[in-house]
């Protein structure tokens, strides 16, 4: 059996140090930010080639400090991609600004930075790009156009740490970088968590107050705040946790060259890896016609998969008042329906990933 995501196997590596630094902490009770995290906030803003970072609660949280200390909010628009997680669009609209979506590109799956242009309009204050699956979006695009027009931009790298283009990481490449730590993710708590990045002084400062109740002293409350800090125990876990990153980050991009390799002479989409970037494989997802039918033959052979996302944020319901309709992005409505993420993580052995992709094979081809 060859799971879509072992967590179990990565805390067997770590387990006596994981076990001493959560014990740690306890024993201290700093159970809120602390020592622990503000270490982790200067080890992570170094690992991000940032200045400054602020430890949250969530990557959700931090796309929505970082829209706040923007000032962005109510009668605002916000351009960002409907192929990503709900959390992206969720952020917008707690600050109170509208999404508006544009299409991604075929080759890189990330925001079509084309199609930016047409979309800005009077209200735009920011572009939101998400480095998809762990690939950084074009961001010398990006932030041309952005430059041009005013706007600020956020990166949603919930999936992306570590990612890099032209050596540049992911968090330093736009205004604010965004990240989660949720579990799953390719640095992840032992909860909830997520962090803010920027060269920015300023605003790494208004982060700080936003998220600690609007307290810029104890008991002085400067502006409406949040409570958004980050736990003493994931400051802990999260610092011991990236001295591993890069190790584990280069198993992902083996296991990923390796999937490449052997799925070459396969009909199947595959993504886009290319020798300026350092794309991180959050996700490595294929492009499957039939999806229900593969996802069944591999399931059969206890191979689990997974699909990121099978239904876009332009067309959930819960957007259904921003008035957008099947039709309205191509490229991502066909990516939404041919996705299919297979079993990646550090732990994977190359007999597992040839597995995965013999079967994979076998079932396009049956
Ligand atoms: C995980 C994720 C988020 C949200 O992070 P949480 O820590 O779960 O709040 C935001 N954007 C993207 C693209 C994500 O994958």
């Amino acid at each position: 059996m060859i799971p879509f995501l072992d967590l179990k196997a990565q805390y067997g590596e770590i387990r006596d140090d994981v076990n001493a630094a959560v014990l740690k902490v306890i024993e201290s009770t700093q159970f809120v930010l602390g020592p622990e995290v503000k270490g982790f906030e200067g080890d992570f803003a170094t690992y991000c080639q940032a200045e400054h970072c602020v430890a949250l609660n969530s990557g959700t949280s931090a796309l929505h400090m970082a829209l706040l200390a923007l000032d962005v909010g109510a009668g605002d628009e916000v351009i960002t991609v409907a192929s990503t997680f709900i959390a992206t669009t969720a952020a917008i609209r707690y600050s109170g600004a509208t999404p508006v979506f544009v299409d991604v590109d075929t080759a890189t799956w990330t925001m079509d930075a084309a199609a930016i242009e047409a979309a800005i309009t009077t209200k735009t204050k920011a572009i939101m790009p998400v480095h998809l699956h762990g690939r950084v979006a074009d961001m010398d695009a990006i932030n041309a156009i952005a430059g041009k027009h005013g706007l600020h931009v956020i990166e949603d790298a919930a999936q992306a740490h570590g990612a890099e283009s032209k050596g540049r990481r992911a968090g330093s490449l736009g205004v604010i970088g965004c990240f989660s730590f949720y579990p799953g993710k390719n640095l992840g708590a032992y909860g909830e968590g997520g962090a803010a990045v920027t060269n920015d002084a300023g605003l790494a400062h208004k982060m700080r107050v936003l998220r600690d109740w609007g307290q810029e002293e104890k008991h002085h409350h400067v502006v409406q705040g949040y409570n958004t800090r980050m736990d003493g125990i994931q400051g802990a876990v999260l610092r011991l946790k990236l001295k591993y990153l890069d190790k584990w980050t280069e198993a992902r991009r083996a296991h990923a060259a390796l999937y490449d390799r052997l799925l070459a002479d396969v009909a199947c989409g595959r993504p886009l890896i290319a020798d300026n970037d350092r794309h991180v494989f959050h996700v490595y997802s294929v492009l499957v016609e039939n999806r229900d039918r593969i996802q069944k033959v591999l399931g059969d052979a206890e191979i689990g998969t997974n699909i990121h996302y099978p239904i876009p944020v332009h067309l959930q319901q819960a957007h259904a008042d921003l008035g957008y309709a099947r039709g309205d992005f191509p490229v991502t409505e066909k990516l939404a329906e041919q996705f299919l993420s297979l079993p990646m993580y550090a732990e994977l052995t190359d007999e597992q990933v040839s597995a995965v992709a013999n079967k994979l094979k076998e079932a396009l081809n049956g």
